[in-house]
């Protein structure tokens, strides 16, 4: 069935965004999946609407309210039954775990997934706790707001579910999917600014382009990413101290 896509924010209105166009705004429009943009604000009790207070301790900022914020959610993870939805939920935050292939394609087996935005200095320490809230980031820098990594996370899983891109191919070859760097590309034309294509890759020799593309693979992997190269290198050739 449809994938759904759940997400908790201030800025519903920021939402399809990009999401809304190409490939992911194609699959939205063919129901492939559903986009639940909910407003933190409706959840708020008073009659200002107050979703944030002053942080505990003191310091700048503004802190989301934890009873604002489980309403939220528990909103959010009931399912049409009112049972507990069974899907991910998760916190967009700079203090989560970074998010990588392996999660988007975790994600991607799910029904679906509840994203909660922060702003601000962020939630209260006691709701995530209190619901099981898994912390994830898109990498080490900080947002003025969760809706952009909502969106990011969202697009890497979306093009993992069936039928979004045209070629489902294309997934299996590319960067991250083997723990490699994908090799590089061309296109025609064959000579541009003096620069031709390998000619391996116009040889039509299957096998030969395979080896050429591997090896182009674990060039950039190790020369750009030590760290993927060595869990590499670790997995495809096994201690032989380990086999004793
Ligand atoms: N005070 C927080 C800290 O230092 O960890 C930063 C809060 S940030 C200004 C506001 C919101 O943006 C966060 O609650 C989170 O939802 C989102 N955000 C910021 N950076 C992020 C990142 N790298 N990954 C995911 N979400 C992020």
């Amino acid at each position: 069935g449809a994938f759904t896509a759940r997400v908790l924010t201030l800025f519903p209105g920021m939402f399809p965004g990009p999401l809304g166009d190409s490939l992911t705004g194609k699959a939205l429009s063919d129901g492939l999946w559903r986009l639940e943009a909910l407003d933190i604000r409706e959840f708020a009790r008073n009659k200002h609407r107050t979703v944030d207070d002053t942080p505990a301790g003191g310091g700048p900022g503004m802190v989301l309210k934890p009873d604002v914020v489980g309403e939220a959610i528990d909103a959010a993870m009931a399912d049409a039954t009112g049972d507990r939805a069974r899907w991910p939920l998760l916190y967009l935050s700079p203090r989560g775990r970074v998010f990588d292939q392996a999660m988007a394609r975790r994600l991607a087996g799910a029904q679906g997934v509840t994203l909660l935005c922060g702003r601000f200095e962020g939630v209260d320490q006691r709701v995530l706790d209190a619901r099981g809230v898994e912390e994830v980031s898109i990498g080490d820098y900080v947002l003025t707001g969760g809706e952009l990594a909502a969106m990011v996370i969202l697009d890497a899983v979306l093009r993992l579910r069936p039928g979004v891109l045209g070629n489902e191919a294309s997934t299996a070859e590319e960067s991250f999917s083997r723990g490699l760097l994908e090799h590089p590309q061309y296109t025609r034309p064959q000579v541009w600014e003096g620069r031709e294509i390998p000619e391996v890759l116009l040889s039509g020799h299957h096998a030969r382009i395979a080896e050429w593309r591997h090896a182009q693979a674990e060039r950039l992997t190790k020369e750009r990413r030590p760290d993927l190269w060595r869990a590499w290198v670790n997995a495809t050739q096994p201690d032989p101290a380990g086999e004793a």
